[in-house]
């Protein structure tokens, strides 16, 4: 408890869950490759935000993470290194496989941004990404997806439409082990949560999950209950309704 309050003085990082793991103060406790490390040295990120430094060992530890921070904290690197180590970590994708880390954020600007941040990253580490939204046409996103892809990032509709197509041919998610829910609060507010719950039906019960918000209103207590399974929750900078 002493070393809990000691981190809020700290940092400001709130933490609670079951066996939480230690929060990082550097990069180099992040268990990182050596090629991951010069990248983010050559970003100019010389040292983890105060989200990154608590959800990145919560993550790394397999567990499910809720993180509250405000906008321009970081969150986007806390899920994306943690994500990368969990896909090398798995079988590579065989022929037809779908995505094994799905990152689902409500709107085309915020998928286009994550997919951005993803890029600098995806050489070195032999993935691909896809990135898909409404409002473009479908057929490049099928495409794409059947050239096969470690990851996909997309808004909630376009994945309902994508799992549709083509008798559901297109993709599938039976492989997804890691799954993201970005701007949470947004996504709630845009009214996806239906489109949301039936994308999480279609994934195995034993994936970890994560959800990142910049607010985290009362009302999406429901949703986090039936999605995370006995999560760190951790609030940067004072918990915001
Ligand atoms: P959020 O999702 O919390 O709104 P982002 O993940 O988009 O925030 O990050 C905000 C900005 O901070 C981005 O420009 C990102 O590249 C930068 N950034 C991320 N991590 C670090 C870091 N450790 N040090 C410095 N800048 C960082
Ligand atoms: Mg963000």
């Amino acid at each position: 408890a002493e070393l809990a309050d000691l981190r809020i003085e700290l940092d400001g990082i709130k933490v609670t869950g079951k066996d939480v793991p230690k929060p990082v103060q550097r990069w180099s406790q992040c268990a990182l490759s050596r090629r991951t490390l010069d990248i983010i040295g050559s970003l100019g990120f010389d040292k983890p935000t105060p989200i990154q430094m608590q959800a990145f060992p919560a993550i790394m530890s397999g567990r499910d993470v809720v993180g509250v921070a405000k906008t321009g904290s970081g969150k986007t690197l806390a899920f994306l290194l943690p994500m990368f180590r969990h896909i090398k970590d798995q079988a590579p994708l065989k022929e037809n496989d779908g995505p094994i880390g799905l990152i689902m954020t409500p709107t085309r600007e915020l998928a286009t941004q994550i997919h951005r941040d993803c890029k600098p990253f995806l050489k070195s580490m032999d993935l691909r990404a896809v990135c898909a939204y409404g409002g473009a046409p479908i057929k490049d996103h099928i495409a794409e997806l059947k050239r096969g892809a470690e990851i996909v990032v997309c808004t909630p509709g376009r994945m309902i439409d994508l799992l549709a197509a083509n008798q559901g041919r297109v993709t599938n998610l039976k492989r997804v082990s890691y799954v993201v829910l970005d701007e949470a609060d947004r996504m709630f507010d845009m009214g996806f949560e239906p489109q949301v719950m039936k994308i999480f039906a279609n994934m195995r019960p034993d994936r970890q999950t994560i959800l990142f918000s910049a607010t985290m209103p009362r009302i999406m207590d429901s949703l986090a209950k039936k999605v995370l399974n006995s999560p760190v929750e951790i609030t940067v900078g004072g918990k915001s309704v």
